[in-house]
């Protein structure tokens, strides 16, 4: 991998900046692109002053300008948690559309591979359990997550335009709910509402009953399948994310008795079109990328309980 360059959006985030980290110990130099607005300087402060580390504060949106040859573009650029895209509804439309384009766009006047950062949200509150690639989704275009859920559904359409149109060599990841170092405390998603909610003694605020599903991947994994992914041949979509499903109250526990805390869960209102279950079949990422994870439950979110104990003081 000497001499070739990647091209991150979205680097300075969760995801974007362990993707840095990785493709950096790959040998690879890493251009990574951020607006900051939902990424954080401090996940790739360790970065700054490594010759194979550059970083270009954008916007996405706008039109993208990298001198010189790019070999990979990993899409990431976008807020990713609930809260986030219901405070940034216009940014995030705007970047899984415009900055879909934009980095397509690099992408075939560099003729580099292009992985995209798409979701399980793209099968919304899904009618079959587990999820495969095949299902086509059950999303409310109109609800207040569907600006996410819609802007990453037309990433994923633009994504095959322009590979069969434009002959531009793509990947396309379903990025189920990931987990560890460098989530944003304040970000609103379960884990590290939960942590920090167990952490500080508060209430645990489950919504709803507490009975919806989701299964979570610890981003060591996730990053492995990506770059499984990016460095195969595979053009369709494919799920990465760990099977082991269990329900919301269920993981709120777990978080109590992970933090030994003696914080209570109170129940708070269900967010609108929260999915009811969630569960990622990999058969796919097994067959084509020989992908499975390997980072149990509890491990991993000790380790995430360990991180946040640490910036939290
Ligand atoms: N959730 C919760 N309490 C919180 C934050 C989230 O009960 O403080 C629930 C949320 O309603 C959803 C699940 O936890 O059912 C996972 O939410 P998250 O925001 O982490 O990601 P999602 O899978 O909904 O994108």
């Amino acid at each position: 991998m000497k001499n070739k360059i990647a091209v991150v959006t979205g680097g300075a985030g969760f995801l974007g900046s362990h993707l840095c980290d990785r493709l950096i110990q790959e040998g690879l130099k890493v251009i990574c692109i951020d607006n900051l607005l939902t990424g954080n300087i401090a996940n790739i402060e360790h970065l700054f002053g490594n010759e194979k580390f550059e970083f270009i504060k954008h916007d996405v949106t706008n039109f993208i300008h990298v001198p010189g040859k790019v070999d990979y573009i990993l899409h990431f650029a976008s807020p990713a948690s609930p809260i986030d895209y219901l405070k940034l509804p216009i940014q995030t439309l705007k970047v899984g559309s415009l900055g879909t384009h934009k980095a397509l766009g690099l992408a075939k006047e560099k003729n580099a591979v292009f992985l995209l950062a798409s979701t399980s949200e793209v099968y919304g509150d899904p009618e079959i359990h587990p999820q495969s690639e095949d299902y086509w989704g059950n999303v409310n275009p109109i609800g207040p997550r569907g600006v996410y859920d819609e802007a990453k559904r037309f990433a994923e359409a633009l994504t095959m335009a322009y590979h069969r149109f434009h002959n531009v060599d793509t990947r396309i990841v379903r990025i189920f709910n990931t987990y560890g170092p460098r989530m944003r405390l304040g970000d609103g998603r379960a884990l590290p509402a939960f942590v920090s909610q167990a952490i500080k003694g508060e209430d645990i605020t489950v919504f709803g009953d507490g009975k919806q599903t989701r299964s979570f991947c610890y981003v060591d994994d996730q990053i492995d399948g990506i770059v499984k992914l990016l460095f195969s041949n595979v053009n369709e979509p494919v799920n990465i994310g760990n099977p082991s499903e269990l329900t919301i109250e269920e993981f709120a526990r777990e978080i109590v008795e992970l933090t030994n805390s003696k914080s209570k869960i109170v129940y708070k209102e269900l967010p609108v079109d929260d999915p009811k279950v969630r569960q990622p079949n990999i058969d796919k990422a097994k067959k084509l990328l020989g992908w499975e994870p390997k980072v149990d439950r509890r491990e991993g979110v000790l380790k995430t309980i360990e991180y946040f104990r640490k910036i939290l003081v």
